[in-house]
């Protein structure tokens, strides 16, 4: 497989004890999300962040928005250390995140990064002041930052000059352009402050979201081409479901297949009763269909169809899907490279058996008037054929067996 070659940038380094998540610089493409608790709710907050560091999810940001937030801080760290999740926390920021960043020491040391919003960090003479007042926490305790504007929270000071001298050009451009520029000049020029103030240009991140997909593109591009700042890419609200699904993997698609993005995170809006964790499985299907990064064995399944009535083929093949996903926390340790893995599930005869032999381990089901016999494929070769209602139960003892015999270090390979 040809994968896209990461554009040049720096190399940022997000760290938490012994765990340091380089971000940019040739590093993999990381994966991030956020928890939708109240981050005062201390215990709610790290089982949140537990669950989404198993899915995958490499950093997670917080909510740090009062005091109170700002004072469970260390204690949702100190319950995620006693848990043995190492993953770095970052603070999410607006406001009055210079009070509670100076106030709150034991914050600023827990947190790994802060995620700072040049639009929301207060107006006119105050907003350079309290600006260089995170940074130079920042500074303080060795803290990666990402500069994140959003266009929900432009500066508008800066968007209301950009439009001033927009007016004055002898052909003007159009409004959106003056857009684009306000978010990326908004990013640059907080960015070029930072540095003044005395943060490493390593460590920062840059981020400038916005909510359509083609807007994304065209202002990652320009702000790519501008600066060689680790960028964190994402479609902000990219709202629920299927919606959200595609219209984030279209925009961070075409963008990382430009080389364009360090670290990403999906926004999804969960259904009521949804997982959290649903916006980092997407995240890393994102990252693996791409070739970026893998994280989980890849399940190949035909769409089914009039050779197929029966739900057997749907039920195998969610099956074999979540017992993959539950198991990996454990096998990704355990057994070393299995995320390679290959496995097939087919509905019938037409194409189930070449397919199978092309995957590490496959089934070919039996389409609908086909005898009840449902064939295994390993390496390639047919090894045995599984019959009678217990076929999901016998197939995923057989993915496992083989998972075993392949990937156990050979210490325990005996
Ligand atoms: S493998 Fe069989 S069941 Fe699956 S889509 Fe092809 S013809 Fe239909």
């Amino acid at each position: 497989m040809i994968v896209p070659q990461l554009r040049d940038s720096l190399q940022a380094r997000v760290v938490w004890g012994g765990n340091v998540v380089t971000v940019g610089g040739g590093a993999p493409v990381r994966i991030q999300s956020m928890t939708n608790t109240d981050t005062v709710d201390a215990i709610a907050t790290a089982i949140q962040v537990k669950e989404l560091a198993l899915a995958g999810s490499e950093m997670v940001r917080i909510t740090v928005n009062t005091p109170e937030a700002a004072q469970a801080v260390p204690y949702i760290r100190e319950q995620l250390d006693r848990m043995g999740i190492a993953v770095p926390l970052v603070g999410d920021f607006h406001y009055n995140g210079h009070r509670l960043l100076s106030e709150f020491p034991d914050c600023a040391q827990a947190l790994s990064k802060y995620r700072i919003n040049p639009g929301n960090v207060g107006k006119g003479d105050k907003r350079d002041k309290q600006f260089g007042q995170m940074i130079e926490a920042a500074v303080k305790w060795d803290k990666a930052v990402r500069i994140g504007v959003n266009w929900g929270s432009l500066d508008q000071d800066l968007l209301a000059s950009l439009m001033d001298k927009n007016s004055k050009r002898i052909e003007p451009w159009d409004a959106k352009q003056v857009m684009y520029e306000a978010l990326i000049l908004s990013a640059l020029e907080s960015a070029e402050r930072a540095q003044e103030i005395g943060l490493a240009a390593e460590q920062i991140i840059l981020s400038c979201k916005v909510s359509g997909v083609q807007d994304l593109i065209s202002v990652y591009r320009a702000l790519a081409q501008r600066s060689r700042y680790a960028l964190h890419l994402g479609l902000t609200e990219a709202g629920m479901g299927t919606k959200g699904t595609v219209a984030s993997t279209a925009a961070l698609s075409v963008l990382l297949q430009d080389g364009i993005g360090d670290t990403i995170r999906v926004s999804l809006t969960p259904a009521p009763g949804e997982a959290r964790t649903q916006e980092v499985v997407v995240a890393s299907e994102i990252l693996q269909s791409l070739g970026l990064r893998k994280f989980v064995p890849s399940v190949t399944a035909c769409p089914g169809c009039g050779r197929t009535t029966s739900t057997t083929f749907q039920e195998l093949t969610k099956q074999i899907d979540d017992f993959l996903r539950e198991k990996m926390p454990v096998w990704r340790s355990a057994y070393p490279g299995v995320e390679s893995l290959k496995v097939a599930v087919m509905g019938c005869i037409v194409n189930g058996p070449g397919e199978s032999k092309h995957a590490d381990i496959g089934i070919s089901l039996p389409g609908t008037g086909e005898a009840p016999a449902a064939p295994v494929f390993i390496d390639g070769e047919k090894r045995m054929t599984l019959r009678g209602d217990a076929i999901a139960a016998e197939f995923q003892a057989v993915v496992e067996d083989y998972i075993r015999q392949r990937f156990a270090p050979s210490s325990q390979n005996t």
